[in-house]
């Protein structure tokens, strides 16, 4: 063979074996190309490729050196061995099945694209590899040309690709799972990217979403403009801010809007990413709490605008401390001084120097103010007599109406800056009306300065009368002088009956003016105000036929320190109401109670009679105020009784209210101070 014929051949031989890298073509048995044994030396020793000879039966007949390197071995090493040595254990099994068969059908086989083969190092290591087979003829026997590729980097990239292949394939699993609506747009707003929150958010899946200019599709209202938005986008990287956007299907979306501008490597902007949290429903409950907000204003307005233009001081208090909530400009008046929110009732009274006084003008515990009864002993005082001194020195009598309020009241009321809900609820609160009664107060002055001189110049000539009916009827039981028709002497006896009342009225009348001008005395003494009681409720048992009377007391005595002509009087008037206005009989008991917190004592009268109407209960103890079912009944009284039992037992520093249902019934209450509280006080009016 002449050199050139060589130097063909190897070509030839060459350009076989690196098709078989690329080629498709099935080879025969019949048709397999031929080779002589020096060309095919030529091959392995030029070949750039490992190669391998290999028999019909798998033995290794020859290697090139790339061969050997690649597998570890030395070059004479390999042949004699047979294939499968250079493949890992598990391959060999089944790669002797696939050798046989490729015996029996021998063809051209290329590179395979997978990489999934191993080859085994001498040393036992493994490494990947692409194999092609060329089958040959030599010296008229079949061989095959194995060359051998070491994929170790392609294998190692691969391995990469697919470990970022699955990372992206975490990323973006993880974008779907958002509910931010999250998209990649380019510079141009077309949108790139779409996630599963932005399908949900927005209604357009990624199909009909993608290549759409965001800005069209959402048609989205900016809060600045869109060129101002691009700017900063530009200049900072970021932008953020709240866009309204339109669903597909035309609702309207309010969105946190986050946009980051992604940049290549020579700092051009290739994209924006936005991500878009959806705040609709936020913003609808911030603008409902607001409206809301403004019609509470609004409303509270109104009301404060209604107190205002009311003739009487309206004040709200709460706490312990009775601190002010709010109050109208009547109390600002009344008060002389304006009542900052918030502040105590006594810091303001003592930063004011304002003082208040009983009805008589008498200093007046703070315990015993209408406000605080109604705040601190949840107590509804009705037409509590008191005096407010002003700042300037003027007093003012004033009428006061203490109700005191659920604390419901309170949480329809929005919380002020102040004080929290918490604190709220377990604040008492009370509402307070004072009505200024000068004018009233001088009225009556004038009124009771005419009763006073009536009543005084009644009482002489009634006494005359008085004693000449009695000497007239007491003679003629004597028998002295001529003696009395029966009819005479009935009509005495009325006469005598009418100058009683007369007599009581007359001193009604003179006490009221007496307590009214503050001249009223109470010879105090250190009294058993239990047998006090029990004297008057028997001298009530020993008259009465219809009703049933009972005291009932755990104690036999009890000292105080009282004027007891003034409390028997008190305690007469109370059960003479009870059995007067118990026109169906029933039992009236009369019962002890202990209120040490207070350090008082409590006596109770209780009736089962007509009851006092709802309506009238705020005013009962006024003078001359008479309910109408007591008139109505046919029940004879002035409205006097309990007027001066209030007044008389207020003096005492005591108490006096009651409960009452029309048609039930009434229970009177009426408290006084336990010891000696008098101080020497038998001379004051107080
Ligand atoms: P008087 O009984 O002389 O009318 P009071 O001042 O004692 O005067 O009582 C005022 C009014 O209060 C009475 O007229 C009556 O309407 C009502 N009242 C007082 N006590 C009772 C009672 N126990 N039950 C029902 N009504 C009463």
């Amino acid at each position: 063979m002449t050199h050139e014929h060589r130097a063909q051949d190897l070509q030839t031989a060459q350009k076989s074996v690196a098709e078989q890298g690329q080629g498709t073509q099935e080879t025969t048995m019949t048709d397999l190309p031929t080779i002589t044994s020096t060309t095919l030396a030529d091959v392995l020793s030029f070949s750039p490729d490992a190669l391998l000879v290999v028999d019909m039966d798998g033995n290794i007949t020859a290697a090139n050196g790339e061969a050997a390197i690649l597998f570890g071995y030395q070059q004479d090493e390999l042949p004699g061995q047979v294939l499968e040595c250079l493949l890992p254990e598990r391959f060999r099994q089944s790669h002797l099945t696939h050798r046989l068969a490729y015996a029996a059908a021998p063809r051209r086989r290329p590179m395979r694209t997978g990489l999934h083969l191993f080859g085994r190092r001498k040393d036992g290591s493994e490494f990947p590899l692409d194999i092609s087979l060329r089958p040959i003829r030599l010296d008229q026997t079949n061989i095959v040309i194995a060359a051998i590729r070491d994929m170790t980097i392609q294998y190692e990239l691969e391995q990469q690709r697919l470990q970022h292949a699955e990372r992206l394939r975490i990323q973006s699993d993880l974008i779907n799972l958002s509910h931010d609506a999250i998209l990649i747009r380019d510079p141009i707003n077309r949108i790139l990217s779409w996630n599963h929150g932005a399908q949900e958010l927005y209604g357009w899946t990624a199909q009909e979403a993608l290549g759409r200019v965001t800005h069209t599709l959402l048609q989205t209202r900016f809060p600045v403009s869109l060129v101002e938005i691009d700017t900063q986008l530009e200049r900072e990287g970021c932008w953020e801010g709240e866009l309204t956007h339109t669903h597909r299907n035309g609702h309207v979306v309010i969105v946190e809007s986050r946009q980051v501008v992604i940049r290549n490597a020579e700092g051009t902007t290739t994209a924006v990413l936005e991500i878009n949290r959806d705040i609709t429903r936020r913003r609808q409950l911030e603008q409902a709490q607001s409206s809301a907000h403004e019609t509470t204003l609004a409303q509270r307005a109104f009301l404060q605008h209604l107190l205002d233009a009311l003739p009487s001081s309206i004040y709200v208090v709460h706490g312990k401390d009775a601190r002010l909530l709010l109050a109208n400009q009547t109390a600002t008046t009344i008060w002389g001084a304006q009542w900052p929110l918030e502040q105590p009732m006594q810091l303001f009274l003592a930063t004011n120097h304002i003082e208040i006084l009983d009805a008589q003008g008498g200093h007046l515990p703070p315990e015993t103010w209408a406000t605080t009864r109604a705040l601190l002993q949840d107590e509804t005082v009705y037409q509590h007599q008191e005096i407010i001194q002003q700042p300037c020195g003027k007093r003012l009598p004033i009428l006061v109406n203490a109700v005191p309020l659920s604390s419901s009241h309170w949480h329809s009321m929005e919380p002020s800056e102040h004080h929290t809900l918490d604190q709220c609820e377990q604040e008492c609160l009370a509402l307070v009306i004072h009505q200024d009664v000068s004018v009233l107060k001088q009225a009556e002055y004038l009124k009771d300065e005419f009763i006073g001189i009536a009543a005084h110049e009644l009482r002489t000539p009634l006494a005359i009368l008085k004693t000449a009916v009695s000497s007239l009827i007491r003679q003629a039981a004597r028998g002295h002088g001529t003696p009395l028709e029966d009819w005479q002497l009935e009509m005495l006896e009325d006469v005598e009956q009418a100058t009683n009342r007369l007599t009581d009225l007359t001193k009604d009348l003179l006490d009221v003016t007496r307590l009214q001008s503050g001249r009223n005395v109470l010879q105090r003494a250190p009294t058993n105000i239990v047998a006090l009681t029990r004297r008057v409720v028997e001298r009530f048992a020993q008259t009465i036929t219809q009703h049933h009377i009972e005291l009932q007391t755990a104690q036999e005595a009890l000292e105080v320190t009282i004027d007891a002509k003034r409390i028997e009087q008190v305690l007469t008037n109370l059960l003479s109401n009870a059995i007067k206005y118990s026109p169906q009989r029933g039992s009236v008991i009369v019962r002890f109670a202990a209120r040490p917190a207070e350090n008082m004592l409590e006596i109770q009268v209780q009736d089962t009679g007509i009851g006092i109407p709802q309506q009238q209960q705020a005013s009962i103890f006024g003078r001359f105020i008479r309910a109408d079912n007591a008139k109505a009944a046919g029940i004879s009284g002035t409205g006097l009784g309990l007027y001066l039992s209030r007044t008389l037992v207020e003096q005492h520093g005591g108490r006096l209210w009651f409960t009452s249902e029309e048609g039930k019934g009434s229970t009177f209450f009426l408290t006084l101070p336990i010891g000696d509280v008098s101080q020497g006080e038998n001379v004051s009016a107080t």
